[in-house]
């Protein structure tokens, strides 16, 4: 009886590809940073002005490859696109100066923070967590990621999103309210950043609908360019 319920585990990582190489990201957290771009504050009705970086979660297993079929999560009839810089972090720390932050870096990426907008307005009416509406199934596309070694340090250019060949989203890096080693500090007060971590830095304005069967690109320039469908 014991030999036929006995389960073997073995410990699996999700992984994303590193671009210039044969090894994977070994993804550990993705924390994301709510309303960083002050039009996309602004749309998501808050003021921009008055608020300090705050953050969510995704679970690691969340991540989905470049160029995929995404399914359409259950549960929703409001699934919106928010196109994001990801940060990956490559050396871990605690309380990090803002002098520090950008040597924690290993890379960046393009990230898709598929969030399902209906039960976030619920939560937020009911003060409740947003997990279920940021944290679900297949939630984080993100195409591979590039090494500093390779794109530097970004901190200015396009962001941008379209669907079946229509902008959606299209702003720029320079319009972050907090920048990246600004909400990297702040994250390191919070929590011991690790080697694995991915951070997604928020959405530009223009966040919207996706229905089964959509086409979705969008990029960050001099970084990456994402593609998925969403399932039919
Ligand atoms: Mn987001």
């Amino acid at each position: 009886m014991a030999e036929k319920t006995r389960a073997v585990f073995e410990i699996v990582r999700p992984g994303v590809p590193i671009r210039g190489s044969d090894r994977y990201f070994p993804v550990h957290r993705i924390y994301c940073v709510g309303r960083n771009y002050a039009a996309h504050a602004r749309e998501s009705g808050a003021d921009p002005e008055r608020e300090a970086p705050f953050y969510f979660m995704k679970p690691a297993d969340a991540v989905v490859a470049n160029d995929s079929r995404v399914p359409y999560p259950p549960r929703t009839r409001d699934l919106h696109h928010e196109i994001e810089l990801v940060v990956a972090i490559g050396k871990g720390g605690r309380d990090l100066s803002l002098e520090d932050a950008e040597g924690h870096i290993f890379g960046y990426a393009v990230g898709i923070d598929l969030t399902r907008r209906d039960l976030q307005a619920e939560a937020k009416s009911a003060g409740r967590p947003w997990d279920t509406s940021k944290g679900f199934d297949h939630s984080a596309p993100i195409t591979a990621i590039h090494p500093v070694g390779e794109v530097g340090h970004p901190v200015g250019g396009r962001i941008w999103l379209e669907v079946n060949g229509e902008r959606r989203q299209d702003g720029d890096l320079a319009e972050l309210i907090w920048s990246v080693p600004e909400a990297i500090v702040e994250l390191s007060t919070l929590f011991a950043l690790q080697p694995g971590d991915l951070i997604f830095t928020g959405t530009p304005a223009g966040v919207g609908s996706l229905r089964r069967g959509d086409r979705v690109r969008g990029g960050v320039a001099g970084v990456d360019e994402i593609r998925i469908e969403i399932a039919a």
